[in-house]
């Protein structure tokens, strides 16, 4: 076991494109050797990979720090617990998921004496990229199946998380086998570099507009594909919700990241018959759970929350907020800190039914603390508006009546759907259509690297049956 890091932050240097040919061929040799594959060896990088977290937790702590200022609770349950529960689940559970898995009993009787199996494969290199708001846990989550798999693997970390990519390509080779897995540094040249090669798996996880790119660049090359994306997911309040318990609720999961988290609550349908009541309720929540300065604890201080990735990220909220308080639509507006780029929530009022409305609160991913809340005629428009768009990668539904949560189970599509509250990274985890493709964590990821080959084993001694489809085909045999 390695002794602890020191404090150092480590400087983050692009890969050299002229340098990943190499490492793609050392670790395609080291697949090629078989040495993966071994459930030794996949248990002994899984323990090495919680014991990399574990050593260096303050380093990953400064890292995130410095990187994006991440607020102590989304560095402790977000990058850290998240990332050490796939580890302890992946080593718990990975002598099981690897086991074959016998298919005779479902077999069709003319194939059921061939006795079929499944042999779990790795399916091969596999390529990890990953983006910048959860840079431990969006590239390590995924490496914990790889590793489950059997797979070796190269990360490509966001170039936006520079001391933690840094961080992460000094560690790996020092805990891992630095034959089996390695990390490139750098940004589009890189990733496009490395999308050029054949994989076994590519996991995508980002924006939908380069994972149109990884998907196109994977198809040149035959590489199966999963994309974990992001775009609106939607929360319906519908007229039986408890209110204050939608609110609250949902602001403690919208904090993360301060709301630039991929499953973030983005969007509000209320029951037009509830909206003042639910913007009542936010206001409510807002003002004793997440107060204003000078009280100490105000949102913008908090050190368990986070800021905005950069001032582009700052300014775009911004606009978005002064747009809607020109429009006379903003109902309640969060304190800014410009400077540090923290920001509290805010709630903004959009037309009915979201007639006439268009620009960034109604199209795009909103990646942030503004909430905007669309009062909605009826439980049937609500699941309409859903259904005109994008597939969210999660949908949650407030609602007294269980009844209402199954209907819209029945008549939406989306990655995940939660009722009365907000949580949506179990296992599986992926998105549908526009939020993704495919999906991982858990036996998921293992699944994801591996390939389920078919074994049909036809022992000689059935040659007087087998024999029967030997030409000449006599009256008996055609009658068979
Ligand atoms: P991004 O798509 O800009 O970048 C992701 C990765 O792709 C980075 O490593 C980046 O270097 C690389 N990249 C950028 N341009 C590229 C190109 N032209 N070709 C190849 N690679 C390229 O995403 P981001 O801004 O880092 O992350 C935010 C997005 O990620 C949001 O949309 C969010 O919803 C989504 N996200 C999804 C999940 C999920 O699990 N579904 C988790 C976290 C974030």
């Amino acid at each position: 076991k390695p002794s602890q890091g020191t404090m150092n932050t480590p400087i983050h240097i692009d890969t050299p494109l002229e340098e990943i040919g190499k490492v793609y061929n050392r670790l395609k040799d080291r697949f090629h050797s078989g040495i993966t594959t071994s459930l030794d060896y996949r248990i002994y990088n899984l323990k090495q990979l919680g014991y990399l977290l574990h050593d260096n937790e303050k380093r990953i702590e400064l890292a995130l720090k410095l990187d994006l200022d991440k607020g102590r609770q989304d560095m402790a349950l977000s990058d850290l617990m998240a990332t050490y529960n796939e580890i302890e689940l992946a080593i718990r559970s990975t002598k099981k998921w690897m086991k074959d898995e016998t298919q005779y009993k479902d077999a069709l009787l003319a194939y059921k004496f061939m006795r079929p199996s499944v042999k779990k494969q790795p399916r091969g290199l596999a390529l990890i990229i990953s983006p910048w708001n959860f840079p431990w846990q969006c590239s390590l989550c995924p490496l914990v199946g790889a590793i489950a798999a059997g797979c070796p693997a190269i990360i490509k970390p966001s170039e936006l998380a520079p001391t933690s990519s840094a961080l992460l390509a000094e560690l790996l080779p020092r805990y891992l086998d630095p034959e089996g897995y390695a990390v490139v540094l750098g940004g589009v040249e890189q990733s496009t570099k490395l999308l050029e090669y054949q994989w076994g798996h590519i996991l995508f996880t980002g924006s939908n507009r380069v994972g149109k790119l990884v998907a196109a660049a994977g198809a040149k090359t035959l590489s199966p594909t999963t994309l974990e994306l992001g775009g609106k997911s939607p929360v319906i309040v519908s007229s039986c919700a408890d209110v204050r318990i939608a609110a609250a609720r949902m602001f403690s999961i919208k904090q993360f990241s301060c709301g630039q988290m991929c499953v973030a609550p983005d969007y509000v349908l209320c029951a037009k018959d509830r909206v003042d009541d639910f913007v009542e309720a936010c206001k409510d929540v807002l003002k004793t759970q997440y107060p204003s300065s000078p009280n100490p604890n105000a949102m913008i201080y908090s050190p368990s929350t986070s800021a905005m990735q950069n001032e582009a990220a700052f300014q775009r909220q911004v606009n978005i907020l002064d747009k809607a308080e020109a429009e006379g639509k903003l109902v309640y507006r969060g304190e800014e800190d410009r400077q540090r780029r923290r920001m509290g929530f805010s709630v903004v009022k959009l037309n009915e039914d979201g007639k006439d409305e268009s620009g960034p609160l109604v199209e795009e991913e909103l990646f942030g603390p503004v909430l905007p809340v669309i009062p909605i005629r009826d439980i049937d428009a609500a699941i309409q508006y859903i259904n005109s768009r994008p597939h969210p990668l999660a949908l949650y539904v407030c609602s007294s009546k269980r009844s209402v949560f199954d209907k819209v189970v029945n008549e939406t599509t989306s990655g995940s759907i939660t009722w009365n509250d907000f949580v949506a990274r179990t296992q599986p985890f992926g998105g549908v259509g526009d939020s993704g493709w495919g999906s991982y964590h858990g036996y998921d990821g293992f699944r994801t690297f591996t390939h389920f080959k078919t074994v049909i084993k036809v022992p000689l001694i059935f040659e007087p049956i087998m024999s029967l489809r030997y030409p000449p085909m006599s009256r008996l045999k055609e009658n068979l």
